[in-house]
């Protein structure tokens, strides 16, 4: 069996790093009597999370900050947080590791700088997503959040106004947005922050077509920019399935003479090696 990368694939920049933090933090305290907690899931992936989990990292979230003290060590996740959760871990005297990605950092500092300036902050992404929840928080309530152009168009805008994008956004939908408040407002601030990562993933997998028999999406199923993957994938190829590991490989796979591989951002090296491994032994 000949198996096809794609030419970019799993961990993004930003998921490596947050997931790179808390194994060093692993790593650093593992004579002490430090715990180690990541504030939300750290990855949309249940075999990374499985694996931190069996090296004692436990999942917080804000309703269970009594349970920290001095000897606890908090990763803040590639989505970011909210300053009010940052000062709540500083009275606790916790350690902070933060691991925010350097591109969510950046649209967090444009809502608070734009809002300070009297501009009100429209975020273009999923309301309940801890990125935007995180980048929302910075403009300290003069903000609004909407998900699509339909609600672009039910907007009333004032004189100052700023868009920025949630960085894993649909670039279509962002654009329709953008058009809709334009037409509305001509002096519209815009910063297109979606993120190159999620683009790269999808135009490699779309240079894979009619290249193989089949098309293997690897990736947690509860993951966004992995089932984005597995839709582009399903589309240019009639046999694509998704799986979360190796042993989900459908034994209709296995007789294939040409399979092609891909990975969503938050998927670790190891699982995407596992699989085709897998694949090679069964040639
Ligand atoms: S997708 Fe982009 S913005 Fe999001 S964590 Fe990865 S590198 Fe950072």
């Amino acid at each position: 069996m000949e198996i096809i990368r794609a030419r970019v694939l799993g961990f993004c920049f930003g998921v490596r790093r947050a997931v790179e933090t808390a194994e060093n933090a692993i790593a650093e305290n593992s004579d002490s009597l430090k715990k180690i907690f990541t504030l939300g899931p750290l990855v949309h992936n249940p075999v990374v999370m499985d694996s931190l989990g069996r090296c004692g990292v436990q999942v917080i979230d804000g309703s269970s900050f009594e349970m920290l003290d001095k000897k606890s060590v908090v990763v803040i996740r590639a989505h970011g947080t909210t300053p009010e959760i940052i000062d709540s871990l500083k009275e606790r005297q916790v350690q902070i590791l933060d691991a925010t990605c350097p591109k969510v950092h950046l649209s967090q500092k444009r809502a608070k700088e734009w809002s300070e300036k009297g501009y009100f902050v429209i975020i273009a992404g999923d309301k309940n997503h801890g990125e935007v929840v995180s980048i929302s928080s910075y403009a300290k309530g003069y903000c609004k959040v909407i998900e699509n152009a339909g609600e672009a168009s039910d907007l009333d805008l004032p004189k100052n106004c700023v868009l920025i994008a949630q960085t894993t956004f649909s670039p279509v939908e962002f654009e329709k947005i953008k058009d809709i408040l334009v037409s509305k407002n001509k002096e519209l601030v815009i910063f297109n922050s979606i993120c190159s990562a999620t683009m790269e993933r999808q135009e490699a997998l779309v240079g894979l077509k009619d290249k193989a028999d089949g098309i293997i999406v690897i990736g947690g199923k509860n993951s966004a920019n992995t089932k984005r993957l597995y839709e582009t994938a399903a589309s240019i190829c009639p046999k694509t399935v998704l799986i979360e590991d190796a042993e989900e490989i459908p034994d209709s796979f296995l007789g294939m003479k040409k399979v092609a591989l891909t990975a969503g951002a938050s998927t670790p090296d190891s699982t995407i090696e596992r699989v085709e491994l897998f694949l090679k032994d069964e040639k």
